[in-house]
């Protein structure tokens, strides 16, 4: 069985996809043993990266694709704390106290990634925006109503607003909607490299196109074997793969499916007032954004399915669909498409990631940012992997294991 698994990640033309001017180029693999490795050098890797070398930890990245050439090209980037699954749905799974929890955490890990990005100067295209969630066949309008109380009875930053106040400040389908602060967009391309760049800084390797093909725990360290095999040792290790899992560690509740996007050419936006970050409380949902040069992106139309060659035959069908329905949920005639792309997309039971230890091994720990906040789940995972490497287990840490579903 392969540590992890080899997927066709993504089809179709996503609008960041490295150009020339992000090579990067690949460290030579370190022949003494490191402390913590890294295999996965997407935005979950990136973070953990530069957070982890900022402890002064000696660190080594393996990827099988250059840098950001995995899901993280692929991804839309709304940056926001809302999860898939409502909070007033969670809630009533695992109770209100233990959902306001969790909600709350990844409130916090948001916030906390957009002050690091500002106080740190780094470049990614970081802009806030409002971000409105749509009435839908998840929540109506008094489910809405209800999930916005629960919100602000708890601290979390979101309020009502009725269908005509929606259309006339933002200009669009009148609809009702939460209102909420705290979310933003970035450059996830530009993110992850910039990490990248930051751990490299303070003596993080980064190596590619390496397989990490198996791993084997020994008293002092983790070997791993590599596909030209070589192998690397390293006290702890961080899989950090993707949507390309281990079937070693990763449960079956993290499912895998497929999603598609467009996105307009630049200088489109805004179609609507403040570019506001748009979603809707169904299931599956659409969404839109803007960017910072003005193309408007939009996605949704998930399937279940997560064969790579099923999924890119329906770019074409997915796209007009796509652009159909972001034209009525903006009251615009028509979306012209520039590019169009589909990818495999992660998703858990509760809406929330996989970050800790593997079981029964000390030395190797996940970090999987399943489900839609995957770009606030790796600065999550980062808090949390920081922390216990630092002796200092995190209070929440319990909430997101990968084993919390049985
Ligand atoms: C269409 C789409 C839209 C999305 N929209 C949003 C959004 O709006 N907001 C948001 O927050 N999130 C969104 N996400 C989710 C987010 O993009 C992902 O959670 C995130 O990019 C995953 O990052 P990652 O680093 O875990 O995975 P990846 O970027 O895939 O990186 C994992 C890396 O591991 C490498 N790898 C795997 N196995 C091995 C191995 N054995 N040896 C060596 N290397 C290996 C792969 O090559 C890959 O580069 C979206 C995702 C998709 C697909």
């Amino acid at each position: 069985m392969e540590l992890s698994e080899s997927r066709d990640l993504r089809g179709g033309n996503p609008c960041w996809v490295p150009n020339a001017s992000h090579a990067f180029a690949s460290d030579t693999l370190p022949a003494s043993q490191i402390d913590v490795l890294i295999i996965g050098a997407g935005i979950m890797g990136a973070m953990l990266a530069d957070r982890l070398s900022a402890q002064g930890l000696q660190l080594l990245l393996l990827d099988r694709r250059p840098p950001a050439q995995g899901a993280t090209a692929a991804s839309t980037a709304l940056v926001m704390w809302g999860a898939d699954t409502p909070l007033s749905l969670l809630s009533e799974k695992i109770g209100e106290k233990e959902a306001v929890r969790r909600w709350k955490r990844v409130h916090a890990a948001a916030g906390n990634l957009a002050r690091y990005i500002d106080s740190e100067g780094i470049d990614c295209a970081r802009i806030d925006r409002p971000e409105l969630y749509l009435a839908g066949t998840l929540l109506d309008e008094k489910a809405l109503r209800a999930e916005g109380d629960m919100r602000r009875t708890n601290g979390l930053p979101s309020e009502f607003i009725a269908a005509d106040a929606v259309a006339e400040r933002f200009d669009i389908h009148a609809r009702p909607a939460l209102l909420s602060a705290g979310s933003y967009e970035v450059d996830p391309v530009k993110l992850t490299l910039a990490l990248l760049a930051r751990a490299r800084d303070r003596g993080a390797k980064a190596c590619f196109p390496i397989d990490a093909v198996a791993l084997s725990e020994v008293t002092d360290g983790v070997i791993v074997t590599l596909n030209d095999g070589r192998t690397v040792k390293a006290k702890r290790i961080i899989l950090a793969t993707g949507y390309e899992r281990s079937p070693w560690f990763l449960p079956p509740a993290f499912r895998l499916s497929s999603s598609f996007a467009i996105a307009t050419r630049p200088g489109t936006a805004p179609m609507w007032r403040e570019n506001a970050m748009i979603w809707e409380a169904s299931s599956p949902y659409l969404y839109t954004r803007a960017t910072a040069d003005g193309r408007v992106i939009a996605g949704g139309e998930d399937e279940d399915f997560s064969d790579a060659s099923k999924r890119d035959a329906l770019i074409s069908a997915k796209s007009g669909t796509i652009a159909a329905k972001l034209a009525a949920m903006i009251a615009v005639e028509d979306i012209a498409v520039d590019c169009a792309w589909a990818a495999a997309f992660g998703g858990s039971p509760d809406g929330l990631p996989a970050i800790g230890q593997a079981a029964n091994h000390d030395r190797v720990w996940l970090a999987y940012g399943f489900g839609g906040n995957g770009v606030t789940f790796a600065a999550l995972g980062a808090e949390l992997l920081t922390a216990e490497f630092a002796g200092d287990r995190d209070g929440d840490a319990d909430c997101f294991s990968p084993y919390r579903f049985g």
